[in-house]
């Protein structure tokens, strides 16, 4: 795309005599949505009227619109913060082919490219300039700046500002500072991370005066939530993959080991799948997520060290072979997939081994008690998320916080694990551990259950207490749930400093003595995932369409995508096509009635996607 292109663009400024255009003209014709995401219209609302900005909004959530929007509004360029270079990029990219006059400015470009760029956005031919933390602190680009008319600095990640967010960045520091040097009236910050202590430091940070602060809700209703127990991991994501076949999305592994293991043995049964961790050479994790980001329906595997800086807004599942870290680590590993709003699935496996290592891990650390204590409490609330046998949703909003109704798109909403009434087993096991004075581990309390006479046993007498015998009718593996369902609602947990000999807690004897009951899960091996595809929580996405259509219109978003050497979706979304292969629009008006399709987009694209259409139509009549 050349510049004399950018600047005949729909934001040309000389085109002083057009009416200005509202929000939501620009919404549809620019950016071809619909509507506002919730939350969006209020804080473009808040920016459009000139003061500071403070947004949390969880990831996916639409934050970038909130101040591109408000800057093809304004007049002069809107400087945008942003800390990953390759995220910048793509976002460049996504607005160029959008028709927006946007720009970056990075050290990934050459020194004329820079310079060039700098002087447009003096000539006020840029609307939205992207700028690196390190960039934006240069003397040089400084000294440019003051002559460029200048909107407002946009900081997106700006927990990077924070030294209690989790990514820190000095850099971060300076922009307060630049902001009074350069005389810029607003900023306007946005972020995913939504603690409180980490929101303040931001808005001292960055802010001269008030600020409105807008914090959404953390939910993703579009991604539907499973867990269970490992048994086969291999089996288990095979048989994951059967229901989601053709789909993009991460499969997460502990280790760099398991990472190669599993990605060799996708590819063995077929799948597009590559690897990605901390021990591969920087070109081979740069290749495998760029395959990852552009080409359709590849699965990449990885540790956790795979995702910061990817935007890519169709991944459509995230799948867990071990128990994530914690549950923050857990929320930002699946709020990478479906980000574009459509249905997504999450599913995580979990072995108790793993409980156990995390545990140890943290007895084992020299960290100051309160750091323990902090740690082997987000463990509880994790395994709580992992194990309980009521609504995933419910107890991972109410760990951010948040109060909310069932969600029916979890596994246990969907009722693929049952629950029962469990008082009276709970209270045997309670009573176990009770009478034997909290003295012991699980296998120990079982065999008392279960009325063996082991040499521990008979050694201790646990042969002639009450509880003696009292659950043979259950099966070892039987008790072993139980157990652990028991630690996962917080009734009993094992004491890793008293040789995990387990402990009953306040909630814990109140069943004991019967003044609770307790719902138990009947199987917390299902390994089916049995969620429908489509959730009422998404918006609702036609399901009759013509699949040879979709098809080629996905061939011609790939020729188009490769000719400009950019991440298909960036072209057009999935629920672009799905939505062209469903009501096969005829001609370029109907064609706008799609959602993702704005004015640029229509006539960049749109003539060769109605030729698909057209063929394929008259080729079946
Ligand atoms: P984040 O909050 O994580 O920065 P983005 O700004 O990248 O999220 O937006 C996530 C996805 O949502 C993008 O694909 C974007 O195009 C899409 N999106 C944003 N706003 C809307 C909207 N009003 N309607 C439909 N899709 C939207
Ligand atoms: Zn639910």
């Amino acid at each position: 795309m050349t510049h004399g292109d950018m600047t005949a663009s729909l934001f040309d400024t000389a085109d002083a005599n057009a009416p200005p255009r509202s929000a939501d003209e620009i919404l549809h014709e620019v950016f071809g949505f619909s509507d506002f995401r919730p939350g969006q219209r209020d804080i473009v609302e808040a920016v459009l009227a000139g003061g500071d900005v403070l947004a949390v909004m969880p990831t996916g959530g639409g934050k970038s619109l909130c101040y591109q929007l408000p800057a093809l509004i304004k007049p002069g360029v809107t400087i945008v913060v942003s800390p990953l270079i390759a995220l910048m990029r793509d976002q460049v990219l996504a607005m160029q082919s959008q028709g927006i006059a946007a720009a970056s400015l990075n050290s990934a470009n050459d020194r004329e490219d820079n310079w060039r760029t700098l002087q447009r956005a003096i000539g006020g031919d840029l609307k939205l300039l992207y700028i690196s933390p390190e960039r934006l602190a240069h003397v040089e680009t400084i000294e440019r700046l003051r002559e460029a008319p200048i909107a407002m600095i946009a900081v997106d990640e700006a927990h990077c500002v924070s030294q209690w967010g989790h990514d820190f960045r000095p850099e971060y520091r300076q922009i307060g500072q630049i902001r009074r040097d350069l005389g810029i009236r607003q900023t306007v910050a946005f972020t995913a991370t939504a603690d409180k202590v980490t929101r303040e430091d931001i808005a001292e940070r960055l802010f001269e005066a008030d600020c409105s602060v807008f914090v959404r809700s953390f939910d993703r209703p579009n991604i539907s939530l499973a867990m269970s127990q490992r048994d086969d991991g291999r089996a288990q994501l095979l048989s994951f993959l059967k229901s989601h076949g053709g789909e993009a999305g991460v499969v997460y592994c502990q280790s760099r080991k398991k990472v190669d293991e599993t990605a060799a043995f996708l590819a063995a049964k077929g799948y597009n799948a590559v690897p990605y961790h901390a021990g591969l050479t920087r070109e081979e994790r740069d290749h495998n997520q760029d395959v990852f980001v552009r080409e359709d329906g590849v699965i990449v595997v990885a540790t956790v060290a795979f995702g910061m800086g990817v935007d890519k807004p169709d991944v459509r599942f995230v799948f867990h072979m071990q128990l994530p870290k914690n549950i923050e680590s857990y929320y930002q590993e699946i709020g990478r997939a479906g980000r574009d709003g459509l249905p997504a699935t999450a599913h995580a496996l979990y072995g108790f081994g793993e409980v156990r290592q995390f545990r140890q891990w943290i007895e084992e650390s020299d960290a100051p008690e309160a750091v323990m204590e902090v740690e082997r409490q987000k463990l509880n609330a994790l395994v709580r998320l992992f194990e309980a046998p009521a609504c995933r949703r419910v107890q991972l909003l109410a760990y951010f916080g948040e109060a909310t109704a069932p969600c029916g798109n979890c596994d246990m909403c969907h009722g693929t694990v049952e629950t029962f009434d469990a008082t009276v087993l709970a209270q045997k096991a309670l009573s176990a551990v009770a009478r034997t004075r909290e003295r012991f581990g699980m296998e120990h309390l079982i065999d008392v259950l279960r009325g063996e006479r082991s040499e521990k046993v008979e050694k201790h007498g646990h042969d002639t207490i009450k509880t003696f015998g009292v659950g043979a009718d259950q099966s070892k593996k039987v008790w072993r749930s139980i157990f652990r369902q028991l630690e996962g609602i917080g009734l009993a947990v094992p004491d890793p400093n008293d040789y995990h000999a387990w402990k009953i807690s306040n909630a814990g004897w109140r069943v004991l003595k019967g003044e609770d009951t307790v719902l138990l899960r009947k199987d917390t091996m299902s390994l089916k995932d049995k969620a429908p595809k489509s959730s009422t929580a998404a918006k609702e996405l036609p399901t009759d369409y013509d699949e040879a259509l979709l098809a080629a219109l996905k061939g011609l978003r790939r020729e188009l995508a490769n000719e400009r050497d950019v991440p298909a979706y960036v072209v057009f979304s999935d629920r672009t096509l799905i939505e062209m292969a469903a009501k096969v629009p005829q001609t370029s008006d109907q064609l706008r009635g799609v959602h993702g399709v704005g004015e640029r987009k229509l006539r960049d694209y749109g003539p060769a996607f109605l030729d698909v259409i057209r063929d394929k139509a008259s080729g079946t009549a």
